[in-house]
């Protein structure tokens, strides 16, 4: 049945994650069928395993957009040019990566037309015509659109030319209310990626060389990756009044004086998907954990010709028993082909990142009963027929657990305090991880750190923004701050 070099040929296509990290992430992607390069440069086809992970992100961060008091709504994929222009910061930060329209057919356009490489120039214009009276606020809107940013090096999920976002903008009556948003969602993201994603995440404020064009503060979620490269996993901006007075979205207060909104904005994208692989996979593919696996149980039935049709009757029947278990709501599949055996059948789901699987064979008929082996920890349980759906509920929330706590452990382990210069060099090269230093607060440190080490400030922490002990890790003068330093994507 299961041929041996079969299954030693299989695993042999992954290069081992230890060897070349970069190569591991980009084989997992192409070889698990979640996308693929495309002809077009820096484009990426993302094929339906991965487009399914990214519906079950999509629906589980909606459900709390939408909790949040939020709406969802759809902008134009244009930016005339004189709007982008409009806010001088905001276009010097984007014009590298802006890809332009010029001709409508063969006629030229009397102005070219940006495909959005973020919405916050259109939709400001919009919400000027829609704001006139404190009455008309908040608006709390968000967009679930496409991207494009013409990248030079791309990645796949990473860093691609087009990519898939939603991307939140809202208007408030005072710089409380937009703070406070700003931080609200800050806290969703939080929340979402570590419940969701099984991501432990830092959090804190960018530094002003590093937050978003046009931003008065950019506050971020960071995810730290089993290379020890953090990965910025998501941003809330507070934009203050710039892009208000620029696009003069201004409302008559209640005492009759005319304002200029506060705004917020806030983003995560489908590279949420690349920090999944990166932080949870292994040397045999994905680990996916079950919140947003596509499949979260594949039944793999091991016969012969004079068993197969008793043993795909009985796995069909556990199958829809446990599809029909009114409280389970599994996404469970049986895997029917007789193209493939039993063997191969394991080494796919297995790098699929499946997070368990069911064996069914003739003595397990016999018996009454199923083995259950875990993705995660590859241990095998043996479980009789009719707890399965009991058993299985009560495995895939300790799957999602357990690769939580596991990647909560490999952050602690992988974080490193030091105000001295040397030890954060030398732990950048060989612990790697995350670095909590104390900075002076000058650019110039910043910067230093940077051209010395390619490391750079991930967040401050809310609470490494007050009084701190120790010394900047660049220059030595006492530290006004904490900071998070990391090698990033
Ligand atoms: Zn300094």
């Amino acid at each position: 049945m299961t041929r041996k070099g079969e299954e030693k040929e299989f695993v042999k296509e992954l290069t081992p994650k230890s060897v070349d990290f970069s190569q591991w992430y980009v084989d997992v992607i192409r070889k698990t069928d979640m996308a693929d390069y495309t002809t077009i440069k820096g484009c990426m086809v993302i094929k339906p395993y991965g487009y399914a992970i990214w519906e079950n992100i999509k629906s589980a961060l909606d459900r709390r957009i939408k909790e949040t008091g939020h709406q969802n709504a759809y902008f134009p994929l244009f930016v005339p040019e004189s709007l982008l222009k409009l806010e001088a910061e905001h276009v010097k930060g984007f014009a590298p990566e802006v890809a332009w329209v010029t001709h409508g057919g063969d006629e030229p356009l009397e102005e070219r037309l940006a495909i959005r490489p973020t919405s916050e120039a259109i939709i400001c214009s919009i919400y000027a015509k829609w704001v006139q009276s404190y009455r008309d606020l908040p608006i709390l809107i968000n967009q679930w659109a496409n991207i494009v940013r013409w990248e030079k090096v791309t990645r796949l999920f990473l860093r691609t030319t087009e990519f898939l976002w939603q991307e939140g903008h809202t208007c408030h009556r005072t710089y409380e209310e937009a703070q406070e948003e700003t931080l609200r969602m800050l806290g969703v993201y939080k929340e979402f990626v570590e419940t969701e994603l099984a991501l432990p995440v830092i959090c804190g404020e960018k530094t002003e060389s590093e937050k978003f064009a046009g931003a008065q503060k950019t506050y971020c979620i960071e995810a730290l990756m089993a290379d020890g490269k953090s990965l910025q996993a998501g941003t809330s901006h507070n934009l203050g009044q710039h892009f208000a007075r620029v696009f003069g979205i201004k409302f008559l207060d209640e005492d009759q004086t005319e304002k200029y909104v506060w705004q917020t904005s806030w983003g995560v994208s489908t590279r949420l998907i690349g920090g999944v692989v990166m932080a949870h996979g292994d040397d045999s593919g994905l680990v996916l954990h079950p919140r947003i696996a596509p499949i979260q149980l594949i039944f793999v039935p091991i016969y012969t010709t004079a068993t197969q049709t008793a043993i795909c009757e009985k796995v069909h029947s556990l199958n829809s028993q446990i599809l029909q278990s009114i409280n389970s709501q599994i996404r469970s599949e049986p895997d029917f082909r007789d193209t493939y055996t039993p063997g191969w059948k394991f080494n796919e789901w297995e790098m699929k990142g499946v997070p368990l699987r069911a064996e069914v064979g003739p003595k397990d008929i016999q018996k009454k009963q199923v083995v259950l082996v875990r993705r995660d920890t590859h241990e095998k349980i043996i479980v009789p027929e009719e707890d399965l759906t009991e058993k299985v509920v009560t495995l895939l929330r300790e799957i999602q657990e357990g690769i939580y706590s596991k990647a909560l452990a490999f952050r602690e382990e992988h974080t490193t305090r030091t105000d001295r210069f040397e030890e954060f060099k030398e732990v950048l090269e060989t612990k790697k991880g995350f670095l909590i230093s104390g900075w002076c607060g000058s650019p110039e440190c910043e910067e230093k750190v940077k051209e010395e080490t390619k490391a750079t400030i991930r967040c401050i922490p809310s609470e490494g923004c007050n009084q701190v002990e120790g010394y900047c890790v660049a220059c030595g003068k006492p530290a006004q701050k904490k900071a998070y330093f990391a090698r990033a994507y």
